[in-house]
């Protein structure tokens, strides 16, 4: 799709070609770059390698400009520099991609009152604010906005590479009733040790968890069929149902539900779909009886 059109948008681009370091167009989807004002781009060269560490970013504003159709920018550092990344959503005729504007700051950043910043603690900085961005503040797993970062992502490879995708939506049976039996924070603990238990329950290093909202966690496992699915499923009801919780003297024990729903997806296949499909199961767990799981 190298077409006259993107071209076009590149010469747009040239009244301020100065005052970046790098302009480019990728597919956030794919994470592949489509152009490159500064070199010429040898097919297919995947986005991430910019960064020099050949891993997909965490905390990925072009997902997120493509996703919300809305201009994010970040803070991002390469082993020996700082730059300044702004992600803009552009729509061709046929898909949406997403400008990526570098600026170096490495030498011309002020942070206010502080000068004098060192090359580690803006590291440190740096890390923090991606943590703050796709880490869930209460169980420190990921969170809402990372599913929807990643997801898109994940489904696009399955759709490559022909492989199966499951997706697994665990809710906590009765949270309610732990909050109004034994206080907020004991809820909050049961929340933090459930999210351990479910991070500890997988294998695979392409496996993840995030809190989806309140007391529902999704579960993804890209490459795993319907029937591995449900046997990891299984195998985290079990843990969860045997876990021993104590709080403030008191110990109680609690169980989940789990919805499966494992597919060999195609382009018509949105994330929001597979995510309303396990809905569905969990809902269905939960009317047969909760403590169990329906694929
Ligand atoms: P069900 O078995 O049908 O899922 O029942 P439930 O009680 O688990 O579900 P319900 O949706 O009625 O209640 C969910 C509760 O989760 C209500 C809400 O106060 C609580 N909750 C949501 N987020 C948090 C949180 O961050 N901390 C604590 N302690 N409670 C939370
Ligand atoms: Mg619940
Ligand atoms: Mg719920």
């Amino acid at each position: 799709m190298y077409d006259k059109e993107i071209l076009e948008i590149f010469d747009k681009l040239n009244i301020v070609d100065k005052l970046y370091d790098k302009i480019r167009m990728i597919d956030p989807v794919l994470k592949r770059v489509i152009h490159d004002n500064t070199e010429a781009v040898e097919l297919p060269v995947k986005c991430f390698e910019f960064w020099g560490n050949n891993k997909k970013c965490e905390n990925c504003v072009a997902m997120r400009a493509y996703n919300d159709d809305k201009t994010y920018v970040k803070i991002e550092s390469t082993q020996n520099d700082v730059f300044m990344l702004t992600a803009i959503p552009v729509n061709l005729h046929n898909r949406r991609v997403v400008i990526e504007l570098f600026k170096n700051i490495t030498e011309s950043m002020v942070f206010g009152k502080s000068n004098g910043i060192q090359q580690n603690e803006m590291q440190n900085m740096i890390d923090r604010m991606h943590n703050l961005a796709t880490v869930d503040s209460l169980t420190g797993i990921y969170n809402r906005r990372y599913i929807y970062e990643k997801l898109p992502v994940v489904l696009s490879n399955s759709i490559m590479t022909n492989h199966s995708i499951a997706l697994i939506m665990a809710d906590i049976d009765f949270f309610k009733n732990v909050n109004d039996t034994y206080g907020h924070l004991a809820g909050d603990y049961v929340l933090k040790t459930f999210a351990q238990v479910l991070c500890e329950g997988l294998n695979r290093e392409s496996d993840w968890v995030a809190r989806y909202g309140g007391e529902e966690f999704i579960i993804c496992l890209p490459g795993a069929k319907q029937n591995a699915a449900i046997e990891i499923a299984e195998r985290l009801r079990e843990a969860v149902e045997y876990t021993k919780l104590n709080y403030d003297e008191q110990s109680f024990q609690i169980t989940a539900s789990f919805g499966v729903c494992s597919i060999v997806p195609d382009v018509s296949i949105k994330s929001d779909q597979l995510i309303e499909c396990a809905d569905k199961k969990l809902y269905e767990a939960k009317r047969n009886g909760r403590n169990r799981v329906e694929a």
